[in-house]
């Protein structure tokens, strides 16, 4: 706890004598990476710093909201690398856990320049000047929190919303066990800061499309279960969402659906991203760790949420993971 609050001031520190600073997390951010960014660069500029947040992919429509002012800029967008011409000091790679997690944004963090890496992955490769690393943080939002409290900071109520939301997506809504009693404290204060859990629940969890329900409802249908019930899955073809003219920016949270039946011990989601690559979203309650078997297949996580990649079609996917998941057992 005193190596964090050391690293904390260290960064504090680092802040205060850079002027220009490139913010950045994993490619196709999710809840946690795009709250605890926003955060974050809500704090810098409140510090009349120049920042920048790039991320590799868009955001999921049910987080847009969090960036009014469209500060998050997907590197497709952005002038390619060697027209970006901002120079940061230091760079925040928040929410992941390896540089190549990055994805294409990884070419435009200048060699030279000092990175803080602020994560909770427990597979953090350490690659930062200054490595804030807290696999016991149920969030990254969480880290920022504690951050920016160091400094005493006078948090806004849409930053609290957005720390706020980076717990909440990565808590599964306090359901998951990090969803610790010092977690919900933290989320009390925050709520004395302004956060509104209503409104926050109703625009990410409660604002689907129609499109949406009824490709859910296909999904469900079509789900599969194996091991004797311990192993569920659902799987999103490359032509389903065209099919039900659902945006792919609506989509995240399937995976959760895997889960849902009483039994079950893993979760997978098989998305067909296209001809030949397969994308898998791996989840599980307490006792199986899917971060083990998502690391075979060259990706990652936590514990009981991980994924990985496969430049398979969805037979074969599925194949070699239902395999390897039998061998686990
Ligand atoms: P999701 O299934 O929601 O995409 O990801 C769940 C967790 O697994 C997140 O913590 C995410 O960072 C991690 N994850 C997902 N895909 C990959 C991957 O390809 N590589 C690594 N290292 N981690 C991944
Ligand atoms: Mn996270």
């Amino acid at each position: 706890m005193r190596m964090m609050k050391k690293t904390i001031e260290k960064i504090l520190d680092l802040i205060e004598s850079t002027q220009r600073i490139l913010i950045t997390s994993h490619r196709d951010p999710d809840g946690d990476s795009i709250g605890s960014q926003l955060a974050l660069d809500g704090f810098l500029r409140s510090l009349a710093k120049t920042t920048r947040i790039v991320n590799q992919g868009c955001l999921p429509l049910r987080y847009v909201f969090l960036d009014p002012q469209k500060r998050i800029e997907n590197f497709n967008s952005v002038p390619k690398e060697k027209n970006f011409n901002f120079k940061p000091g230091v760079v925040f790679v928040l929410e992941c856990p390896s540089l190549d997690r990055l994805g294409e944004v990884k070419k435009i963090v200048p060699a030279e320049s000092r990175l803080i890496n602020i994560d909770h992955h427990p597979d953090n490769e350490m690659f930062g000047t200054l490595n804030y690393v807290d696999p016991k943080a149920p969030a990254v939002g969480e880290m920022i929190y504690s951050l920016l409290k160091e400094y005493g900071f006078a948090i806004s109520p849409m930053m609290a919303n957005q720390i706020y939301a980076a717990i909440l997506t990565d808590t599964g809504r306090f359901g998951y066990s990090n969803a610790s009693a010092r977690c919900l404290s933290n989320c009390a204060e925050l709520i004395r800061l302004g956060a509104d859990p209503k409104i926050l629940t109703e625009k990410i969890y409660f604002n689907h499309s129609l499109a949406f329900l009824r490709l859910l409802g296909t999904i469900l249908q079509r789900l599969e279960v194996k091991n004797g019930g311990k192993t569920c899955s659902v799987t999103i073809d490359r032509n389903l969402l065209s099919e039900f003219g659902v945006n792919n920016k609506e989509i995240e949270g399937i995976v959760d659906y895997s889960l849902f039946l009483g039994g079950v011990e893993i979760g997978l989601l098989f998305t067909e991203t296209e001809k030949g690559k397969t994308k898998v979203s791996l989840r599980s309650h307490n006792a199986f760790d899917v971060s083990k078997l998502a690391k075979i297949f060259g990706g990652g996580g936590h514990k009981n949420a991980a994924g990985c990649t496969l430049n398979y079609d969805l037979a074969k996917a599925k194949k070699v993971i239902f395999d390897q998941i039998l061998k686990f057992s």
